[in-house]
């Protein structure tokens, strides 16, 4: 069988799904592999490198799509994509189903069989495929390379001859997949960093990272919020209130701000108010992970930067994992390799869809022109 990679035509997208390495490790798997001419250009892989690697190189995208049994890209598929999908071809990419009906819709009248990797359970034997945590991964720690490019400061503290500069001070908002990369980073650059999570068990993977957890005066100092499944719920009105005047405690000796704060299945939960902007220092930076669902501050514009009247700059940007194009294809691709891995039980280059597993019931969306999104709960943890 085949597998083929587009080039991605989402606007500014830079990611790949297939990189040289990975193809060779698909070609192992018994698959011939195709690519796009220029699919792989602005994560740094000319055609030359994929040719190299054994994959073929097609000019035109319609006959790329007729030619794969397998189509493997990045971001969830525009309809003109779907468009070019035949029944009983699978596609793998990211799709974010619960926000994607039409388009599920779309891809189960014709047939194709969708993974989205984004559906992939987040059980420890899918690990190597969670492409939600190798972004997040990337996106933590482009938001304090981002930050730090846009504050005039170092990270570090330094005693030198020209004089003593202190620390820069942090706090990351939200310690998962994200949070805590960005955590690793921040600390070590040298930053004096706080963390806070409305999960009570993050604390212990927060204080190890060198970041200090931010606990509230709260009956039995218990965070309040932690849901099922390792992700969050709401927090109570009194927990909110306690939270937000934390925050408000400590805007004006915080230099950077990272939130990352979600709640699956809604908005973003406004958490940097407009007044806690306006108490910061000039010169500080805000970086909203949370944007694209609407954002964790107040003063957020998605895809944007803007500078507060006080001088603060909130950094709104959806595409952290694309800025770093050559890494985010790298494990992107990786993840990919393994879920076909996964699909190709005997290593022959066929593909074997088995609903029977969990993670790649889990991940299907659409089989044989039926809609199976939402999955039934998966029976391993
Ligand atoms: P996420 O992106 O859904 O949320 C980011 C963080 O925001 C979470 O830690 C959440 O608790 C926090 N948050 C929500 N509301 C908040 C508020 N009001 N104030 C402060 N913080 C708030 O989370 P994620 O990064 O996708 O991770 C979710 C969970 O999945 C974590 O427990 C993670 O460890 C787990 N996980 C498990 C695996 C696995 O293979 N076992 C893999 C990846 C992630």
């Amino acid at each position: 069988m085949k597998i083929a990679t587009p080039s991605e035509v989402f606007g500014g997208e830079a990611r790949v799904a297939m990189t040289p390495d990975s193809a060779l490790h698909l070609q192992k798997l018994g698959y011939e592999c195709l690519i796009e001419t220029g699919a792989g250009k602005l994560a740094g892989y000319s055609d030359d490198a994929y040719r190299a690697a054994g994959v073929k190189v097609v000019e035109d995208p319609s006959a790329l799509y007729a030619a794969g049994d397998v189509i493997a890209k990045v971001r969830p598929p525009e309809p003109s994509e779907v468009a070019h999908l035949l029944p009983g071809q699978t596609l793998i990419s990211f799709f974010y189903p619960a926000q994607n009906n039409e388009l599920l819709e779309l891809a189960r009248s014709n047939g194709a069989n969708i993974i989205a990797m984004d559906m992939v359970p987040r059980i420890s034997r899918a690990q190597k495929m969670d492409a939600l945590s190798s972004m997040a991964n990337i996106a933590g720690y482009r938001a304090v390379i981002e930050a730090g490019s846009n504050f005039g400061r170092f990270f570090t503290g330094q005693v030198t001859a020209a004089g003593k500069v202190p620390p820069a001070k942090v706090l990351i908002i939200g310690a998962g997949v994200a949070g805590l990369a960005a955590i690793g980073t921040a600390t070590s650059l040298g930053a004096v960093t706080y963390a806070f999570d409305v999960r009570p068990e993050v604390a212990e993977q927060i204080e190890s990272m060198g970041a200090e957890f931010v606990y509230l005066d709260f009956p039995d100092q218990q965070q309040d919020g932690a849901a099922t499944g390792g992700y969050a719920a709401p927090s109570s009105p009194e927990f909110r209130e306690k939270q937000l005047a934390k925050f408000r405690e400590m805007a004006p000796e915080i230099d950077i701000v990272i939130t990352t704060a979600l709640i699956p299945g809604r908005a973003a939960p406004k958490l940097w108010l407009a007044d806690m902007v306006a108490a910061m220092k000039p010169g500080s930076v805000v970086v909203d992970l949370a944007a694209e669902r609407g954002g964790n501050c107040d003063l957020t514009v998605p895809d944007q930067k803007v500078v507060s009247a006080n001088g603060v700059t909130v950094i709104g940007y959806t595409d952290f994992p694309s800025r770093m194009a050559a890494q985010a294809s790298t494990l992107y691709a990786t993840n990919v390799r393994h879920m076909v891995s996964d699909l190709t039980p005997a290593k022959d280059g066929v593909i074997v869809h088995n609903m029977d597993d969990d993670v790649i019931r889990g991940a299907t969306v659409t089989k044989d022109g039926e809609i199976t999104y939402p999955p039934p709960p998966p029976k391993i943890q």
